[in-house]
């Protein structure tokens, strides 16, 4: 029998309307270096969900060709406005720049994605308030759909700073067993058939074969891949099949980040108050 489709937009809308009902004034800037297509797919998809929670947003775009002063200016100029509640730069950002040198000029108290090493350094030991986006986004998915975390053996495929590594530790958190794979793990099939719990977040279209998944596994696809003009994520949907719980792309993880980063908005406030 196949599984359950965890179904993150219904999730999302949740999330969204209990920010809305707290009725807080907020204002999210984003920073945008360049005009990176899909950069701006992410950004309209925060900027409509601003609107539909009730915040202010302003996208601040700079040149491709800008140079790292003019990004630090504009960082500055947002830390000391008191009208901007959160500040995100939009990834990937142009090869000349240097990203750990914007990432820590950014106020930690309107870090809404949880970027700057301070509130890193706070999330991995467990006292963050404010948490990366995406891996939040997957924990309060799992929760909200009663799964249980605590001692169940979790995989995440995947160790960016942005989602694997944090997500791991949060699973961790949560008192699962954790298992990190990535480009250099051998043997990924055989870890994978491991996981109770099985994260792909790598950025390989269908990835994660119905072969590596064990039954009656929980599978969160966080990959966003086009494949055949289509969109897909880093595992195989007929993985469903095998599956107790599985998150479709679209529909899963994606719409759960950007609920989040409504949510980090509120916290951003209570930080700043
Ligand atoms: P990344 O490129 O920074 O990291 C990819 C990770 O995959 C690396 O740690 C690498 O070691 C690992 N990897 C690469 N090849 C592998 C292989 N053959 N086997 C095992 N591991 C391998 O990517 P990222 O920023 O973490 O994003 C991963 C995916 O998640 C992308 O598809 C991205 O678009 C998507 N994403 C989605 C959301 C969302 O909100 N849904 C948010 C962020 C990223």
């Amino acid at each position: 029998m196949a599984g359950k489709i965890i179904d993150g937009k219904k999730h999302a809308a949740t999330i969204r309307a209990e920010v809305k009902a707290q009725g807080k004034d907020c204002k999210l800037a984003v920073i945008l270096v360049g005009d990176d297509p899909a950069s701006i797919v992410y950004i309209n998809m925060k900027k409509k969900a601003c609107e539909e929670v009730g915040f202010d947003f302003e996208l601040f775009k700079l040149p491709e060709t800008a140079a790292q002063s003019e990004v630090n200016a504009l960082i500055d100029k947002l830390n000391n406005d008191d009208k901007i509640t959160g500040i995100l730069v939009q990834q990937p950002f142009p090869a000349h720049l240097n990203k750990n040198e914007i990432l820590t000029r950014l106020n930690p108290k309107k870090d809404v994605d949880c970027l700057h090493p301070y509130n890193v350094g706070l999330a991995m030991s467990g006292q963050g308030s404010l948490l990366p986006c995406t891996p939040a986004g997957c924990i309060t998915l799992l929760k909200r759909e009663g799964i249980e975390i605590a001692g169940k053996h979790a995989v995440v495929v995947g160790r960016s700073d942005i989602v694997g590594k944090p997500l791991a530790l949060m699973l961790l958190a949560e008192n699962a067993t954790v298992t990190i794979c990535h480009s250099r793990t051998k043997n990924l099939a055989e870890e994978c058939l491991r996981a109770d719990i099985l994260v792909a977040a790598v950025g390989i279209p269908k990835l994660i074969t119905a072969d590596m998944v064990k039954e009656n596994a929980v599978v969160i696809d966080v990959g966003v891949n086009r494949q055949g003009g289509k969109v897909c994520g880093d595992v195989d949907f007929v993985v469903l099949v095998k599956a107790l719980y599985m998150t479709p792309v679209p529909g899963g993880v994606g719409p759960m980040t950007v609920a989040t980063l409504m949510e980090n908005c509120l916290k951003a406030k209570a930080l700043q108050s």
